[in-house]
């Protein structure tokens, strides 16, 4: 088979009705190819059983009509406002249509052009429309398919995202003039045989890109836009699928044999049982661990769900073979809390703990390396000092990787690529949805604790105006009465934002002086040198301050039992799942804990907060955040600009289509890594035609 795939990564130029003037304004709208054309994503449809028929119009209705321009024209008024007029009519009647403040479309629109207009009826000398949006249908008397007239039964009026000197009637036009062709080039990059297709339930792609176009219904749009978005799904975990062939088939790893000499009497002396959901995952890490391959996987769970018992389960399973096991932290104060609570669980089994960070003696530090390049070291606990040179093991089986995006990729995988390659495991307590986590980690493994263990008391939010202010602090220092802790929040959205800095520095320096004189208030923020951070949350830690004022998100992870309140200030400005870690930071003990968010009323957050204050699950809020923000940056510069990653699939609603391109994927390149198969040619072409160039990126992760 040898079908030339580039003929759609021809310039617009090459479509029909398209000059060089208008291929520069294509252009400059990001509508370089004709491919860009043909995945040109319309911004509504609007289906002509909802269009009211103009003669039945009444004051107060919102209707979208479609009508022809009669006559328009600018009328000034009075008050100097300039107001666009134009009067359309379908076979029903006539109604004015009503711009104030924006002449110039008196350029744009000419009479007996056929628009698309929604907007409310008022009365005003008669019944006006006054148009919220408006789309122009067609020009010229030209009516192609998607611009049909009322009343024909099923058409579907398709808008285009235009720009100043692209119109939707010239998008429109040029779809008109070249789909078909389109449609063809489309058809060789086919790759879904028709069983295959059906088996998925979905369209073929020619199919599903008329869809998009000229659907039938709304529905059929739809059907169109779920296969154009497994396509872009598909790809990106075909190239994730083959990552993750490379680290974890390919590369046989290490297989640990289970003795249970440790894991067995840590499972009997806990005081409590495994949640189910820890038990779950500890079945998926000890399958992986013990099979040849290598275990590359992450496990996500809402701070305090117990990962770092999971862990520290897994780090036995490979110390009970005399693999050493090495967990690494972001922070020493987290490495140091890590390595506290892992002595004390192991310490009864005859197990010890080496830590290692960057402030380790002379002597210490020569001790604790003699005892990691001996093998002598089973369970290693450190930070990126783990990482240095120097740092030698002698039988690495497994690395734990906690706060993974702490660290960069490189980071990450210097403690896993060794020979042979240890298992490795990376923890994140930022819980993410899960078609989130399978687009962003398709190359791992994921496993998720979904489940708190039992008997917390779930922190209680309040929600305050800023009127309540002086109420939130005399329930702060009542807090603080009882023998608590309190952290005080402030948004700092950009670390180099001055304004903020200052107004959270000053408002510190009032809460300390006026508000608490009688405590110890400090000030932790991100300009701060590390060492005045550390120095700070230390003197958090050992209850010598009472009060944080925080304007860095605060250590995720970080464990201080005695804090029982959190105040957030301008809480409207932080990301619901933002406020989640951060109330994540109190009620990590007995005590009965409260979250107290400041927020300007309005500002259209009262909803979102309100979200936040009745749920507590991490995964659900996580859900909200993506579904009320959208998945808009979350691919930072690979999401936006020209070529977006992902322009058809919607995270927040894609998740089933999600998972079946993950397995088509992982089971194509289980069956044939590398694509040479003659089944896996034409998945091979497009992928390198089309989207390789595009997933670059993504592969160096
Ligand atoms: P994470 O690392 O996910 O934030 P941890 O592993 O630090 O959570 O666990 C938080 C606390 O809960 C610890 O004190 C731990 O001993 C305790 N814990 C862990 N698992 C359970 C369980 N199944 N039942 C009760 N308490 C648990
Ligand atoms: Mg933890």
């Amino acid at each position: 088979m040898s079908v030339d795939l580039t003929l759609l990564d021809k310039p617009v130029q090459f479509l029909k009705g398209v000059g060089p003037r208008r291929a520069e304004s294509l252009q400059r709208m990001g509508l370089v190819t004709a491919r860009d054309v043909l995945y040109h994503v319309p911004r509504r449809y609007d289906d002509a059983s909802t269009v009211e028929a103009i003669g039945a119009l009444q004051v107060g209705m919102d209707a979208t009509v479609v009508g022809r321009i009669r006559t328009k024209g600018v009328i000034p008024t009075r008050a100097r406002l300039r107001i666009f007029q134009a009067i359309i009519e379908d076979d029903t009647g006539r109604i004015t249509c009503a711009w104030p403040g924006q002449p110039w479309l008196d350029r744009k629109l000419r009479e007996g052009d056929t628009i698309l207009v929604t907007g409310p009826v008022k009365f005003f000398h008669g019944n006006q429309l006054h148009p919220r949006e408006f789309t122009v249908l067609s020009r010229d008397g030209e009516t192609g398919p998607g611009a049909g007239a009322v009343g024909s039964g099923g058409t579907i009026f398709v808008s285009y995202p235009a720009s100043e000197d692209v119109p939707q009637w010239v998008l429109r036009r040029i779809l008109d003039r070249n789909l078909d062709d389109l449609l063809k080039l489309a058809g060789d990059e086919e790759y879904l045989p028709e069983p295959e297709r059906d088996r998925l339930g979905l369209r073929d792609l020619p199919g599903a890109l008329r869809s998009l176009h000229r659907p039938e219904s709304v529905a059929d749009a739809e059907r169109g836009r779920q296969r154009l978005a497994f396509d872009e799904l598909f790809f990106l975990q075909l190239v994730q699928a083959q990552i993750r062939h490379r680290q974890t088939v390919e590369r046989p790893g290490v297989g640990h044999a289970r003795s249970n000499e440790w894991v067995r009497p840590l499972h009997d002396a806990l005081p409590f049982s495994l949640t189910g959901a820890q038990a779950r995952v500890l079945r998926e890490i000890s399958a992986d661990m013990t099979s040849p391959h290598r275990m590359n996987r992450m496990l996500q769970g809402d701070v305090g769900a117990g990962k770092t018992l999971v862990a520290l389960f897994a780090m036995l399973i490979a110390a009970e073979g005399g693999w050493q096991a090495v967990l690494m932290a972001p922070t020493e104060i987290l490495a140091e809390q890590h390595a506290r609570k892992i002595r004390e669980l192991v310490a009864p089994l005859g197990l010890d703990v080496v830590l290692l960070t960057g402030s380790l003696g002379a002597s210490e530090r020569r001790d604790a390396l003699a005892r990691l390049a001996s093998g002598e070291a089973l369970l290693t606990v450190g930070t990126h000092a783990l990482i240095q040179e120097g740092v030698e093991f002698a039988r690495l089986g497994l690395s734990v990787v906690d706060e993974q995006h702490r660290f960069g990729v490189r980071q990450r995988m210097a403690l896993a690529d060794r020979d042979p390659p240890p298992d490795v495991l990376i923890m994140s307590a930022t819980p993410i949805p899960r078609s989130l986590a399978l687009t962003l980690y398709g190359e791992l493994d994921l496993s998720t604790l979904d489940e708190l263990p039992p008997g917390r008391t779930p922190v209680r939010t309040l929600l305050k105006g800023p009127a309540g202010r002086h109420e939130v602090h005399e329930f702060v220092r009542r807090e603080v009465e009882k023998g608590h802790q309190a952290y005080i929040v402030y948004p700092l959205v950009e670390s180099s934002d001055k304004v903020d800095l200052r107004a959270a520095t000053e408002e510190a320096e009032h809460l300390a002086e006026v508000v608490f004189p009688e405590y110890r208030v400090e000030v932790l923020h991100g300009q701060m040198p590390g060492e005045g951070k550390d120095a700070v949350m230390r003197a958090f830690l050992a209850g010598e301050v009472q009060i944080l004022v925080a304007t860095t998100v605060i250590e995720v992870g970080i464990d201080v039992p005695n804090a029982s309140i959190m105040v957030i200030e301008h809480a409207e400005r932080f990301g619901l799942s933002q406020l989640h870690q951060l109330r994540g930071r109190v009620g990590r003990g007995a005590l009965e804990s409260y979250c107290v968010l400041v927020a300007e009323p309005g500002e259209g957050a009262a909803e979102r907060l309100k979200v936040f204050r009745d749920t507590a699950d991490g995964f659900a809020i996580a859900r909200a955040d993506l579904r009320i923000r959208g998945q808009g940056d979350l691919f930072g510069s690979q999401q936006s600009g020209r070529d977006p990653l992902l322009r058809f699939a919607d995270l927040a609603r894609d998740e089933d289509l999600l998972l079946r391109a993950q397995a088509l994927a992982r089971r194509v390149v289980e069956n044939d890594p590398n694509l040479t198969r003659s089944e896996h040619e034409r998945v091979r072409a497009v992928l390198e035609a089309r989207h390789a160039h595009r997933l670059k990126l993504y592969e160096v992760g």
